[in-house]
């Protein structure tokens, strides 16, 4: 097991904001509140058991993800690829790479996990090997070549302690590059969707930075940030080890001026309540100051009864 210290972690965390105690979500509670819509009985069972859940795991401290992971090697040629297909109709052309099984940012809205962070964070070492036999398949010399993308990464953060002190993610990206450089022809594309900040862009793993390697698939990639519209202190408790948001922003500018499309951002979650004309224009100039000119937004949603058991799930993606 490697214990780390994060890149970004903030100092105020779940367990020790002041006053903050877990709360029994039932009728009463609502009623307090000022709901004035009688919810159904199986909405506030739902409520019930998600405020016992959530009030067992702030107990035995499983809300956020310890600082440690476990590396391994995979059987990669039995690693089964995995089409990303958020709706069930969305084209079936995008692959995914999750090197990482459980995520290290800890978000507690993460869509993946249900917010549930107790498992363990597992590394796997030579997933670059995966992802060579995966573009060589669908798009290496005597392939169809279509148009694939590749999103890294879906299930996890694909530029977390655990891919950047391994060396996994510097791996994964050398991969695109050595299979460009094979097949100049290929119509292969990297997506990636991440909450990285500067920092964590700028690790060197033998003596190479994610952004060399991301200046070398200039023209063949995108990064996309991952922000949230929410008070900042909120966002310290909800995104434990994420980078602020500034540093996000940065990671975009260096992205931009390594030449790599870096012009959009998934805006989520978004906190209804905060969603002032003020706070949406202090946000949005600062998104557009980073050159930021597409947003997609997702809205907070967190289910009633937080289960790690999740099918569904497990099938959607966390960004
Ligand atoms: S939302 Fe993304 S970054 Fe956050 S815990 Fe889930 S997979 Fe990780």
């Amino acid at each position: 097991m490697t214990e780390f210290e994060p890149f970004y972690s903030h100092a105020a965390k779940v367990y020790s904001l002041p006053g903050f105690v877990p709360q029994k979500i039932d009728g009463e509670y609502l009623h307090r509140l000022g709901v004035a819509v009688e919810p159904s009985a199986a909405t506030l069972d739902g409520l019930e058991k998600g405020s016992e859940v959530f009030a067992r795991r702030y107990a035995a401290r499983t809300l956020i993800p310890l600082t440690q992971f476990e590396v391994t090697d995979a059987a990669v040629d039995t690693i089964v690829p995995e089409i990303h297909n958020y709706t069930g109709r969305c084209p079936a052309l995008t692959y995914e790479i999750n090197p990482v099984r459980g995520c290290g940012v800890g978000c507690q809205y993460c869509l993946v996990t249900d917010g549930v962070h107790e498992q363990r964070l597992v590394a796997i070492d030579n997933y670059h090997l995966y992802v060579r036999a995966l573009l060589e398949r669908f798009n290496g010399p005597g392939s169809d070549n279509a148009n694939h993308y590749y999103y890294f990464s879906p299930k996890t953060e694909a530029f977390q302690e655990a891919t950047l002190l391994t060396g996994i993610a510097h791996r994964v990206l050398q991969e695109f590059i050595g299979h460009f450089e094979r097949f100049p022809q290929s119509r292969a594309r990297l997506f990636v969707a991440s909450k990285a900040g500067a920092k964590h862009l700028e690790y060197r793993w033998n003596g190479v930075s994610v952004l060399d390697l991301f200046s070398q698939l200039r023209g063949r990639m995108q990064f996309n940030t991952s922000v949230s519209i929410m008070p900042d202190a909120f966002r310290d408790i909800l995104e434990p080890y994420a980078a602020p948001l500034p540093e996000r922003l940065a990671a975009v500018r260096l992205c931009r001026e390594a030449g790599v499309q870096s012009d959009s951002a998934l805006v989520q979650p978004i906190v209804i309540p905060y969603l002032t004309d003020e706070h949406i224009r202090e946000f949005f100039t600062s998104l557009h100051g980073a050159g930021i000119i597409n947003y997609k937004p997702e809205f907070l949603i967190r289910p009633m009864r937080t289960t790690s058991s999740s099918a569904a799930a497990r099938r959607r993606t966390g960004r």
